[in-house]
């Protein structure tokens, strides 16, 4: 059975108090019994209290990135370990701000990767092309290519305990979601890959949607074969336009 994953990345966003009444709304909200997994990923500074408000609840939580090393002079930057310290579960690696903004190479994406994996971390890998890529019939490429700079690193195997979120860069944050036919293709082009180096992996493999997810379009993306849930940012800031994503699906 397909475990449905929705994830919201609150980016740089955030109060205390923004948090408190956050996370407690998503408490409430999700004490009816559902299939679908809950995950936020918070800023660094408020996965404390993060930890402290859902330990030992349904929805899971993580870092929205990570520096490969362990410790060192760093600054400004976060290790696997200092995720771990706050029972972290998942880190996001390579999402598309990181590779736009920070430079994040393809080869500085493999080595989060790999280093989130040694440590015990379930990443979540972002792939995703531009608009200027799509147009010019090279989402494949970009998609195929950003996957094998992690393939050849850690193997088929490092996704054993993985997830890959699949995130067209113009639907980020602008409101123009994919239509679930064109994520859809995308999505079966990303488990046939795997399919090709391990069956068993490829079956099980999440592979989530994400550029402006919400309540109104969550079902249409998350019915289709390969669409295994959304990574969310906007609407997962708002306790209600979150859980409308869960229960679209639920
Ligand atoms: C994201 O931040 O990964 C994202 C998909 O954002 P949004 O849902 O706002 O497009």
């Amino acid at each position: 059975m397909r475990r449905i994953l929705v994830a919201g990345n609150w980016k740089m966003h955030g109060t205390g108090a923004m948090v408190q009444e956050l996370l407690e709304g998503l408490l409430a909200g999700t004490q009816n019994e559902s299939d679908v997994e809950m995950a936020v990923f918070p800023p660094y500074p408020y996965l404390a209290q993060t930890q402290s408000l859902l330990d030992g609840s349904s929805i899971s939580w993580g870092g929205q990135s990570l520096n490969p090393v362990s410790h060192g002079a760093h600054t400004g930057e976060v290790s696997a370990g200092m995720l771990l310290d706050f029972a972290c579960r998942y880190v996001l690696v390579g999402h598309s701000e990181r590779r736009a903004i920070y430079g994040e190479s393809d080869q500085d994406v493999a080595d989060r990767f790999e280093a989130a994996l040694a440590s015990g971390l379930e990443p979540v890998l972002c792939v995703g092309e531009t608009l200027e890529e799509r147009e010019n019939g090279e989402t494949e490429a970009v998609v195929g290519r950003q996957l094998d700079a992690v393939l050849e690193r850690c193997g088929i195997a490092g996704f054993e305990r993985a997830i890959v979120a699949y995130e067209p860069v113009w639907a980020i944050g602008t409101g123009k979601t994919a239509t679930p036919e064109q994520a859809q293709a995308v999505h079966a082009f990303i488990r046939d890959k795997f399919f090709s180096q391990d069956d068993i992996i490829a079956g099980q493999l999440r592979i989530l949607y994400g550029g402006s997810v919400n309540g109104s379009n969550a079902a249409d993306l998350f019915a289709r074969e390969d669409i295994d849930g959304g990574l969310v940012g906007g609407a997962s800031l708002k306790v209600e336009d979150f859980l409308a994503i869960r229960n679209a699906v639920a």
